[in-house]
């Protein structure tokens, strides 16, 4: 496994911005002292990751992150034996680190990893709370302050690629969508430095391309590109180049789409 698909955080000393738009901290922070595994379901940049690193922060507790993809298998979470200095040694996957030192491990995107990782995920997600490691004969049981927490996209996977009932309903589940409108104004005028009067219309337009979505789309703009082109306009490019290189060119390569999305994005901004 690349070392970039895994990120390690110490508990922060600044609790990262999250504009929560429910009960979904007090859900979290629930599940968090009941000691129960938390599975977020939504699109793409929606703010799920931001929620994650949200809470760890609040909490207090340290957070690992992996980026979970087709080649990942169980040992990359669990560990492995590597050859160091002659000598074959132990060392910790990012969640064996998380059951013996504590904190969140954040899996994004389960659905993509191997197979594999469903079994060693099971007893971790029942009230056996273990994690047993066959390749160096331990079972470790997790602490209190440890917790699980997966996420993936729903509206992309094929039928293949989906949590089996049997690994879903092991999990506190937690729907995300993109932020009602006021939200986001917010969350894109703050994240950006854009004034929020400049993100309204950027979010309006959002919500026309997100009405796209299923008959030309395959997925609606994200609250993250939605930052993206407000940053590139607080910087001082033109509108019209901002929202191409962000809000057309990132969703779609069909050029009669394209085509569809610049009509409502000129009827906007042109
Ligand atoms: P996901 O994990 O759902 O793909 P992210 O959490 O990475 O998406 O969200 C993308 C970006 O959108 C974040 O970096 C953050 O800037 C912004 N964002 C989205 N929702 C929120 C929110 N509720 N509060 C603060 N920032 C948000």
């Amino acid at each position: 496994m690349t070392t970039s698909t895994v990120s390690t955080l110490a508990p922060a000393a600044s609790i990262p911005f999250y504009e929560s738009v429910g009960r979904e901290c007090e859900l979290f922070e629930h599940a968090y002292r009941q000691r129960l595994p938390l599975l977020l379901k939504g699109p793409t940049g929606c703010g799920k990751t931001r929620f994650v690193a949200h809470m760890a922060a609040k909490l207090g507790l340290p957070l690992h992150t992996v980026s979970c993809h087709d080649d990942l298998t169980a040992s990359d979470l669990t560990g492995r034996y590597l050859l160091k200095g002659g000598e074959t040694q132990w060392v910790d996957g990012p969640l064996t680190r998380a059951v013996r030192e504590g904190g969140i491990c954040y899996l994004d995107e389960v659905v993509e990893a191997r197979k594999d990782v469903t079994v060693v995920l099971h007893p971790l997600t029942d009230d056996r709370r273990m994690l047993p490691l066959e390749r160096t004969g331990e079972t470790l049981e997790a602490p209190d302050n440890f917790m699980l927490v997966v996420s993936y996209n729903p509206g992309y996977q094929h039928i293949l690629k989906t949590l089996k009932p049997s690994t879903r309903q092991r999990f506190v589940a937690l729907s995300f969508d993109f932020p009602p409108f006021d939200a986001e104004c917010d969350i894109v005028a703050r994240e950006s430095g854009l004034p929020r009067e400049r993100c309204q219309a950027l979010v309006s337009l959002a919500a026309r391309l997100r009405a796209m979505k299923g008959q030309d789309l395959e997925e609606g703009v994200s609250t993250r590109l939605l930052i993206y082109c407000a940053s590139l306009i607080a910087a001082g490019m033109p509108v019209m180049d901002a929202a191409r290189a962000t809000l057309l060119e990132p969703l779609s390569d069909d050029p009669d789409v394209l085509c569809g999305i610049e009509e409502v994005v000129l009827a906007t901004f042109g």
